[in-house]
């Protein structure tokens, strides 16, 4: 493996993210994380992943020293806004590496082929916060917004194919390690 990646649930321990619909993002980040890493070892990639109960500080912290410049940084979350928002966005830093839009273009599909709304690759300077913490380690930095807690269309979708989505990003991960 020329590259490896580390895969980080968004939120945790006092931090929950958003909630809505009777979902915590933090619970649904975690749940995901965990399939998406069974799904990599069956593969025999072996990612390294923090502490369920790490927030994005304590994250960044851990990972010092864990990573180099081309190792994959994968964070997944969940959006909210209103009820009627849906689908997937795939957030990279402001001028993003060749590879960090073609890892993010390829996600996105996953979710997009599978019946998710495409909302875009985007520069973090697109996002509602405009600058993310995870885009500052220098490494592949990618972050999932897989769909929207708050949309009930992207809740079942994910409900109904989240094995199937795990299975199908493990192995776009596994070629892009090669
Ligand atoms: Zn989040």
């Amino acid at each position: 493996m020329n590259r490896k990646i580390i895969i980080s649930a968004g939120h945790g321990g006092n931090d929950p993210g958003a909630v809505a619909n009777g979902y915590t993002e933090r619970d649904l980040a975690i749940e995901f994380r965990e399939l998406l890493v069974k799904e990599l070892l069956l593969l025999g990639v072996k990612p390294l992943i923090d502490d369920n109960k790490n927030a994005l500080k304590q994250t960044l912290a851990w990972l010092t020293g864990k990573y180099s410049f081309k190792d994959i940084l994968l964070d997944i979350h969940w959006n909210a806004a209103s009820s009627k928002a849906r689908g997937t966005e795939v957030i990279v830093p402001d001028n993003a590496s060749i590879f960090e839009n073609n890892f993010a273009k390829n996600i996105l599909n996953v979710f997009v082929s599978n019946g998710f709304v495409n909302r875009g690759v985007k520069p973090e300077s697109q996002t509602a916060r405009k600058r993310l913490g995870w885009m500052r380690p220098p490494a592949e930095n990618i972050l999932i917004e897989m769909g929207f807690i708050t949309n009930l269309l992207d809740i079942n979708l994910y409900q109904n194919l989240k094995y199937k989505l795990a299975k199908e990003l493990a192995f776009d991960i596994y070629k892009s390690l090669i």
